[in-house]
């Protein structure tokens, strides 16, 4: 990956980006990567030395290793940080890191260092399935399972303003647990899925799913002349005119069209100038534009 520092940011953060700056080299995948779309993660391998990224857009990843970093620190015999973990799959190594195992209560557990719009948002499909995994390949020695979200934006202020705002800036939610059985299908099912890919040319990979692209879907508002404010956001056109007939509003409302979009193609992926689908949105997105 190829770094850049587009706001001359001092030396160490770059230094910093830097020592992380390097491939998985003896695994086939992670199971991060497994989780990605099989596109997402066979671009990126392929694509790696030639994706840039600008060190100031990576903060996130910055804030994550420090949390990390600091925590790591009050390890002890009973409590496992940073745990490597490393199974086979169909013949290929993939490899994990477990954030905190506490040896004592049997729990494995992930911090998320997140805003609090994200925490709302996250419908934890993919931690679910991320610490699963991580309890499959650390077999018999996990009985729980909890993602910690560590809320950079909380505010006290917000929390007496809104009653539905988080109680506090660090929560622990608990994450269900799956069949061994099913784990097993899903590795092998993702393994499989880019073991498929090997062969085919960057544009032939299956598009990533919804989920993956964390495609938002076209929404329609009905918005009184003058307000800002929607009355109401419905899932299709025709929702919105049943909407307008059945409480009788006058010519004063207006249905206006919000479009879905993939925001993760569009700002969050990192192998996304080589992926046809995102060449594709942008080609949309410049022929609205005229
Ligand atoms: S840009 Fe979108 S479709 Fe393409 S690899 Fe990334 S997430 Fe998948």
């Amino acid at each position: 990956m190829k770094l850049t520092n587009k706001y001359n940011l001092p030396q160490p953060i770059l230094d910093f980006f830097e020592s992380k700056n390097r491939r998985h080299t003896d695994a086939y995948a992670s199971v991060t990567g497994l989780i990605h779309g099989a596109r997402e993660t066979i671009l990126t391998d392929r694509h790696f030395d030639d994706i840039v990224k600008d060190v100031s857009d990576m903060l996130p990843s910055l804030m994550g290793t420090a949390v990390h970093d600091v925590l790591e620190q009050y390890s002890s015999s009973e409590i496992i940080t940073e745990k490597e973990l490393l199974i086979t799959v169909l013949g290929h190594n993939i490899t994990g890191k477990a954030d905190v195992i506490d040896i004592g209560s049997r729990t494995l557990s992930d911090y998320k260092n997140k805003k609090v719009a994200a925490m709302y948002y996250d419908d934890r499909i993919d931690v679910t399935k991320q610490l699963n995994a991580y309890r499959y390949m650390y077999p018999g020695r996990i009985d729980r399972l909890e993602v910690c979200y560590l809320l950079k934006d909380w505010s006290e202020g917000m929390k007496l303003k809104k009653s539905d705002y988080p109680e506090a800036p660090m929560l622990r939610f608990n994450i269900p647990l799956h069949d061994y059985n099913d784990v097993m299908l899903w590795f092998t099912e993702r393994v499989q899925a880019l073991i498929d890919c090997e062969n085919l040319s960057d544009d032939d990979l299956p598009l990533c799913s919804d989920h993956e692209r964390w495609h938002r879907p076209d929404k329609y508002a009905v918005i009184k002349r003058g307000r800002k404010r929607a009355s109401a956001v419905l899932n299709s056109k025709a929702e919105a005119e049943a909407y307008i007939v059945d409480r009788k509003l006058d010519d004063q409302y207006k249905i206006t069209h919000r479009p879905g979009e993939d925001v993760k193609c569009k700002r969050f992926c990192d192998c996304r100038h080589f992926c046809s689908h995102y060449r594709q949105l942008i080609d949309n997105a410049n022929v609205e534009k005229l």
